[in-house]
């Protein structure tokens, strides 16, 4: 049993995730749920995958994106929203700002790869390049935030960014009814931990676990020392997950409503991959299949069992994605 770690101020509730949803409703993509006999008779489960590598943009992130810009006061709206990313949270952001019509700004490194840069641009947000090994990109983002008077949002850290998140998992359970567990990919945890709100409210009982990648398991490190442990950028193919740490606001959340994190190695995703390519005829990317690789080696004892796992995106670009199948 967890010591009980402070919830900070800022930590949302169920009601936040409900009124995301509302906030959501026929912007961002009801993905669907889907089912594989395959994947059932391997581990004996019942599984329910929820795809949001079918949600708009590819990835969970527009969920999160569109609420904290829609959440924002027409004051700040007009001004505009910044972010750092060179991921999903980038092209997100860029998105929501463009439906949302509020100005966005995303700080990239330099040497992001060139189609993550243009589909950042394409989705109409302005991006400044900057080199991160001679520029601090803090500094630089609370520099142009009070320059430009713009709202920095931060990729899970975020009460509104984990309650759209947490979105996800209200619709699958809404879809499913009760589960035994729920698994779901791990980076810095406002996808973890706004599922867990969900869940927890929709499945009581329910055992929600994080994924992580096997190199860089510091939420696993933090959850079970009960204080943030900060480790170097991991190296991983789960490049959605290369945080370094868990935030404050998810922290506390995880180590309570959180059953259990476990690690999944690179070979193990990639054997994901292919199951998902070959079996149910999906690309997703390899941070989308952390939660689904731990089930399929069996982390954690499943048979019998009814399971959610969140498929959390499939950007990847196909030369990576063949590369990695192949
Ligand atoms: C960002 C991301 C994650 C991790 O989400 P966190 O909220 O940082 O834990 C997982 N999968 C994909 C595809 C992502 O883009």
């Amino acid at each position: 049993m967890n010591a009980i770690t402070p919830l900070t101020a800022a930590a949302p509730t169920f009601a936040d995730v409900r009124r995301a949803a509302s906030v959501l409703e026929g912007v961002a993509r009801r993905t669907p749920v889907m089912t594989s006999r395959t994947a059932d008779a391997r581990t004996g489960a019942t599984i329910f995958f929820k795809c949001e590598n079918f949600q708009r943009m590819g990835a969970f992130k527009f969920r999160g994106a569109y609420f904290a810009i829609a959440s924002l006061p027409a004051e700040a709206k007009a001004r505009g929203a910044l972010a750092f990313s060179s991921g999903n949270h980038a092209q997100g952001m860029a998105l929501a700002g463009q439906l949302l019509g509020v100005p966005v700004t995303i700080l990239m490194p330099k040497d992001a790869p060139a189609a993550k840069i243009e589909a950042t641009r394409g989705y109409g947000a302005e991006v400044i390049l900057f080199d991160r090994y001679a520029q601090d990109r803090e500094a630089l983002a609370r520099q142009l935030a009070s320059e430009r008077g713009m709202t920095l949002i931060p990729p899970f850290d975020h009460p509104d960014i984990l309650a759209g998140q947490g979105t996800a998992a209200l619709e699958l359970l809404e879809e499913t009814g009760p589960l035994d567990m729920l698994f779901v990919c791990l980076g810095g945890g406002g996808l973890l931990s706004g599922c867990a709100l969900a869940a927890h409210a929709l499945s009581p009982g329910i055992a929600v676990i994080g994924v992580e990648p096997e190199a860089g398991d510091d939420g696993r490190q933090s959850f079970l020392s009960g204080q943030i442990v900060r480790i170097g950028v991991p190296k991983t193919i789960a490049d959605g997950a290369q945080t370094a740490a868990l935030g404050e606001i998810t922290f506390p959340l995880i180590r309570r409503d959180v059953a259990d994190i476990v690690t999944v190695s690179d070979a193990e995703l990639v054997e994901a991959m292919r199951f998902f390519a070959e079996r149910m005829k999906m690309v997703v990317e390899p941070t989308g299949c952390l939660s689904a690789a731990a089930v399929f080696n069996a982390r954690l004892p499943v048979a019998g069992k009814r399971v959610g796992v969140i498929v959390s995106g499939g950007n990847v670009d196909l030369a990576s994605f063949a590369r990695l199948v192949a």
